[in-house]
């Protein structure tokens, strides 16, 4: 992937101040954040960007440097290639260390609806992410709603330490070796030594003593978990539904983040929905068009009666009043709109056709409204 010039993915001027710097990282990292683009694979990339470029021009030090060097002035001596991140931090720390401040959780988060902030603390605690299921239903589920169960592969807080990753339970940590307790380690890269996150800590500073067995002092494990969700009636394509704690457990105790599920529907055979209505089209046969009549109907339930009126046009749309979806806050229902199809006999007997040819006969040419509305238009169209 091409760099783009950190300056332009900012969307600032070269001789920036801060403040505006830091402005414009705050609009654009809200706007592109993953949480918020759930179904733009896209959104991570630009983040990352985002905060890459931040994390540089936001620091005096390095900015000078980029703007001397430009990206090369990031580059790991290996001789390009490999690509990857290098000592970048984590998008989402720089995230938090803007928008966190004081007290609480972040703004976003405030914004978003989720409790607690992503700021790890000095005992390693983490909140769990957010996780995302797709799932289909049908429409006859999402008329009535629908108790469902799902198999969620994630992080499940540890059964043995009871998710605080230490095995007697006292919590004693020690300074992590690998980073002396700074949770950030060094990295040559080019002509700057970079921080990351330490690798051994996970940027805590700290280790639990005495690590559970189970977990290997993260408090959680991957494990596949039944979760069951309830899915209220009258919810349509692209409705997400939050089931609040049950994403990955946090780390160290940390607390869980949320599952988002998002619903699909699938495709009826004889229904199309239109928010609340539904549609669909039923043959009509061409004696019951022309005298009138009663017609059988599919509804979500069953079906129904519909009274059909002497001389009713192939095409012509009735409304059931209260057949279509539940509204989603329960508040009425739509309506089914049935759309009639005049069907033409193809098998007739050779004493129907007689009979029909004398129909034909009888009637001649002044009992045919579609056809003579036809004409005029037509006239009125050679004339002019
Ligand atoms: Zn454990
Ligand atoms: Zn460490």
């Amino acid at each position: 992937m091409a760099e783009r010039d950190y300056y332009e993915v900012l969307g600032v001027a070269r001789d920036a101040s801060q403040g505006e710097i830091k402005k414009s990282y705050r609009k654009l990292a809200m706007k592109h954040h993953p949480d918020q683009n759930p179904d733009d694979p896209k959104a991570e990339e630009k983040f990352k960007e985002i905060g890459e470029a931040y994390e540089v021009i936001s620091d005096e030090e390095k900015r000078a440097a980029y703007d001397r060097y430009g990206h090369a002035a990031f580059k790991s001596g290996g001789g390009g290639g490999g690509g990857g991140r290098g000592g970048f931090h984590d998008p989402m720390d720089i995230f938090s260390q803007v928008f966190g401040g004081g007290g609480g959780g972040s703004m976003f988060d405030d914004l978003f609806g989720g409790g607690g902030g992503r700021r790890r603390d000095r005992s390693g605690k983490k909140r769990g992410s957010d996780l995302r299921y797709d799932l289909e239903i049908t429409l006859e589920e999402a008329a009535e709603g629908v108790e469902k169960e799902l198999e969620i592969e994630k992080y499940a807080s540890c059964g043995k330490c009871s998710g605080s990753g230490s095995k007697s339970g006292s919590a004693g940590t020690n300074t992590c070796s690998t980073c002396g307790g700074r949770g950030v380690v060094g990295q040559q890269r080019g002509i700057f030594i970079q921080q990351a996150t330490c690798p051994d800590c996970r940027g805590a500073g700290q280790n639990i003593a005495d690590p559970c067995g189970n977990c290997g002092g993260d408090g959680r494990k991957q494990a596949p978990e039944r979760v069951s969700i309830r899915i209220p009636a009258g919810v349509d394509d692209g409705t997400r539904l939050r089931s609040t704690g049950k994403g990955d457990a946090g780390m160290r105790g940390g607390s869980a983040g949320d599952l988002y599920v998002f619903l699909h529907l699938r495709d009826h055979d004889v229904f199309q929905r239109d928010g609340d209505d539904l549609y669909c089209e039923v043959p009509l046969p061409f004696s019951t068009a022309a005298l009138g009549g009663e017609l059988e109907v599919p509804t979500l339930t069953g079906s129904a009666t519909m009274k059909v009126p002497a001389g009713t046009q192939g095409g012509t749309t009735f409304r059931l009043r209260d057949r279509g979806m539940p509204a989603l806050n329960g508040r009425g229902k739509g309506d089914l709109h049935v759309e009639v199809q005049v069907e033409v006999p193809t098998r007739l007997s050779s004493d129907q056709r007689e009979r029909l040819e004398a129909f034909t006969e009888s009637i001649g040419e002044k009992n045919s409204p579609v056809q003579e509305s036809f004409f005029e238009k037509a006239k009125r169209f050679f004339d002019s």
